[in-house]
């Protein structure tokens, strides 16, 4: 038997603009409970929400990155609901009338591209936060009234592992336009995921789960494999799934259910009528659409042309705005667009992962790299040594020409300085000499390393090579 994996992602991202969606309070992360408020993001009486125009600006800019319809009219309702964080008693958002309307994001999979097409993109407001302590539940609304925009997608995805690359090119394109910094680990990017499968012989579905409390979009992945799991168990039992909400538990790596799921006419959404709807000027739009900054697919584009980067060394090194800044700005002052290309794919982001760390965090800057690698350039130090003191650099942040130069780790390139110990090492290894003569060439090999090692890894490898070569065929 056969099922198809059938996902679809909400995904709420907090934009970065100075203040909230509808009053002057600070949009910032954190900071004491209950300082960034006023009546207006607290909900109180006779208090009146403006509309903030960044968030109309950022939300186009998303809408124009992801190819979407933008809309001139704009109009919010009120989404009625009740809880502890939402003071109003409703929150104020978009209902038949989204900002952005269609669009795609394009996924390149192992099996070719993939277009997974977007319904909406709309605006709304954030709530505030229940903080749950041993015995009492406390209220912190800073986050009340910070913007959102929520963008939803078409069930166009089909597994766990789509979803996570999805959410990566999500991102990215949102880092790249400046409207969030989509850190889901601050809740400024937050995913609910809506899962079912289908019986490709007999054409049954499950009923759809939400998926809620993902915290990483490994996570993700993670938890919409269980659940496809879960509901083939019980399509196979001839049962099904409810339709209901389920919570991720990370730690024991299984979705249990939180409550059953309501139906949209349940929000009984209604005109803001704090906020007459209103219709944007073209010239608005416009003036957006022209200051779009570089995507990520089309710096990919201009690395492969400008850099002569093949297809997979542009798509790593474009991945982040970042890594995409660090590369340019390393070859800035290295004109050798492969050699800086081959150090960051390689050695520079190895050591990222090993200490868990991103590239905006790294303890030396660009100008460093440079300066290393023009030190390989200009011969003065061999790979190996250049990749000792990378490692330092990673540590310390020290600047690549003191660390060699307090470790005397210039590279000898002196043959007048190498002829004596490679005669020595000569000396020493008759057998190798003779082995080499009879056609074994790792012989070679050998020789060299005893010279390496001789000098502590501080010579020059082709020419420790070429003086054995050439002492060897005179024998
Ligand atoms: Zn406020």
């Amino acid at each position: 038997m056969s099922y198809k994996t059938i996902v679809g992602l909400e995904i709420h991202v907090e934009l970065m603009t100075k203040t909230k969606i509808f009053c002057n309070c600070a949009n910032e992360f954190g900071g004491e409970a209950n300082s960034h408020c006023c009546p207006v993001c607290l909900g109180l009486p006779g208090a009146i929400p403006r509309l903030n125009k960044r968030v109309l600006e950022y939300a186009i800019k998303a809408g124009i990155a992801f190819n979407s319809d933008i809309s001139k009219f704009i109009k919010m309702d009120r989404k009625n609901y009740f809880y502890a964080d939402l003071v109003k008693g409703y929150q104020t958002s978009q209902d038949d009338t989204p900002i952005c309307s269609g669009g795609y994001i394009e996924l390149e999979l192992d099996e070719g591209v993939k277009k997974i097409g977007l319904n909406r993109i709309h605006i709304e407001e954030d709530t505030g936060k229940s903080v749950h302590t041993e015995d009492e539940t406390l209220l912190d609304y800073n986050r009340a009234g910070v913007p959102l925009i929520e963008i939803v997608t078409k069930p166009e995805i089909n597994s766990g592992e789509e979803a996570r690359v999805f959410l990566e090119r999500l991102k990215a394109t949102l880092e790249y336009i400046e409207v969030s910094d989509c850190k889901m680990e601050e809740g400024s990017l937050r995913c609910d995921v809506n899962v079912n499968v289908v019986d490709r012989e007999t054409g049954q579905k499950t009923n759809i789960t939400e998926i809620k409390n993902l915290n990483s979009f490994r996570s993700v992945a993670r938890a919409i494999d269980y659940e496809v799991d879960r509901h083939i168990d019980l399509l196979k039992k001839g049962q099904n799934t409810e339709k209901e909400t389920r919570r991720w538990d990370e730690v024991n790596g299984e979705t249990v259910v939180m409550r059953e799921k309501g139906d949209a006419s349940d929000y009984r959404y209604a005109l803001e009528g704090d906020i007459p709807p209103f219709t944007l000027d073209d010239a608005f739009i416009e003036e957006i659409r022209k200051s779009m900054p570089e995507l990520p697919h089309e710096k990919k584009a201009r690395f492969m042309d400008q850099y002569d980067l093949n297809d997979y060394d542009a798509g790593v090194l474009t991945a982040t705005r970042d890594l995409a800044n660090f590369y340019e700005e390393t070859v800035k002052y290295i004109d050798d667009a492969k050699l800086v290309s081959n150090w960051i794919m390689g050695d520079v982001l190895r050591g990222l992962k090993d200490e868990d760390l991103e590239i905006d965090s790294l303890k030396f800057d660009a100008k460093a790299l440079a300066d290393l690698l023009t030190l390989v350039k200009e011969d003065k130090i061999n790979n190996n040594t250049a990749k000792k003191v990378l490692r330092e650099m990673f540590e310390t942040g020290k600047d690549p020409n003191s660390i060699v130069k307090e470790r005397g780790l210039i590279q000898i390139s002196d043959e007048g300085a190498l002829e004596g110990i490679v005669e020595e090492v000569l000396a020493e290894n008759e057998q190798s000499i003779i082995d080499y003569k009879n056609g074994k060439d790792r012989a070679l090999g050998f020789l060299v390393g005893q010279v390496m090692k001789k000098t502590r890894g501080k010579a020059n490898p082709q020419l420790v090579n070429k003086l054995i070569l050439e002492k060897i065929n005179n024998m």
